[in-house]
């Protein structure tokens, strides 16, 4: 068993993420110093406010000085900028880990800046909301949640248990896989509900102007919940669109596919198609989701 309480612990991010973990992190006494940066003095001053760390920085290099843990919660397209700004300045053995929601990229950029000293071991865990920043964090985000591992070939065994017992002592559970799995998987569960929940928005809001109509106004509950995900923060999303391009356009590719096949059947009025069809995935629903064995939901990223 390990102690799973770090000497030291840098938060590089505190928005909805990062502060979440400050704040599971004071909760269960995981670290005996927990160092904040941050990109603006605005959200720093924020996260002072809050009382989420010991030491704050605006400078990411100040702050992972001495950590034994680094945990890089910023926007997927900054993390290779973020890696080269602390490169020089980890602790010989430190453990540098992320939360982004596409693993190849974020690996891609950020391995070949890290020295060899540390270990990087790239993460995501699946849980989260529409809201950011450090105010939108609370210490139970992570709790019975997913964090998918994604260790590297050369990942030492002792350093990916010990990173696991962190997760778990955060309340999420643990699953590792290949990056490139965690990427298809997250774009269908994911990606690519959010692109149609902020397209959907586009549609209706278009809509408005040509039939001179509030038409959002009568939205009915469902609509609501649904694009509830296109207020997420633009530029994490951005990021995450472009950062998973490859698998986002194969989901969206094979999403397009069963679309037109539901399109002609409501052309041809094919009723047995429509409810063969409706049956099935209404079945599909409740005993995949609605038994509660729901491991990865939309509104995760
Ligand atoms: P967020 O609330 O918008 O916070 C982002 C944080 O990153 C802010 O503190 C921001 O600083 C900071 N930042 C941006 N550029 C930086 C830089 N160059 N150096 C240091 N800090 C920088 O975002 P979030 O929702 O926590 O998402 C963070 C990461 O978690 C993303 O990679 C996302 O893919 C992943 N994730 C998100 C969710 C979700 O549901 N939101 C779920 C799982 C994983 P300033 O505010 O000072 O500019």
């Amino acid at each position: 068993m390990f102690n799973v309480k770090f000497d030291k612990i840098a938060l590089i991010g505190i928005g909805l993420i990062g502060s979440s973990l400050a704040r599971v992190i004071r909760k269960n006494n995981l670290a005996y110093h927990i160092s904040i940066a941050t990109h603006s003095l605005r959200t720093l001053n924020d996260a002072r406010e809050l009382n989420l760390g010991d030491t704050y920085t605006t400078i990411n290099s100040e702050a992972t000085e001495d950590a034994d843990l680094v945990v890089i919660s910023v926007p997927i397209g900054v993390s290779g900028a973020v890696a080269r700004d602390i490169a020089s300045h980890l602790k010989h053995g430190a453990i540098v880990t992320d939360v982004g929601s596409a693993k190849v990229s974020v690996i891609s950029q950020m391995q070949s800046e890290l020295p060899k000293s540390v270990h990087f071991i790239p993460g995501h865990p699946i849980a989260g909301t529409e809201h950011s920043g450090p105010r939108a964090g609370f210490s139970d985000l992570f709790f019975n949640r997913w964090c998918i591992l994604t260790p590297l070939p050369n990942t030492d065994q002792t350093m990916l248990e010990r990173l696991s017992a962190f997760w778990i002592a955060c309340g999420a559970k643990i699953d590792c896989m290949d990056p490139e799995h965690h990427d298809l998987i997250l774009a269908i569960v994911s990606h690519v509900p959010h692109m149609i929940a902020y397209n959907i928005i586009r549609t209706a809001s278009d809509l408005e102007k040509v039939i001179h109509s509030d038409v959002m106004s009568y939205s009915a509950s469902g609509f609501q919940d649904f694009t509830r995900l296109a207020a997420s923060d633009p530029t994490i999303w951005r990021d995450i669109f472009l950062h998973n391009r490859d698998a986002i356009l194969e989901m969206l590719g094979r999403f397009s596919e069963d679309l037109a096949v539901l399109q002609r059947a409501i052309r041809w009025r094919d009723e047995e198609m429509l409810f063969d069809f409706l049956t099935r995935t209404r079945t599909i629903r409740r005993n995949r989701f609605e038994a509660g064995n729901a491991s990865v939901s939309v509104q995760d990223c």
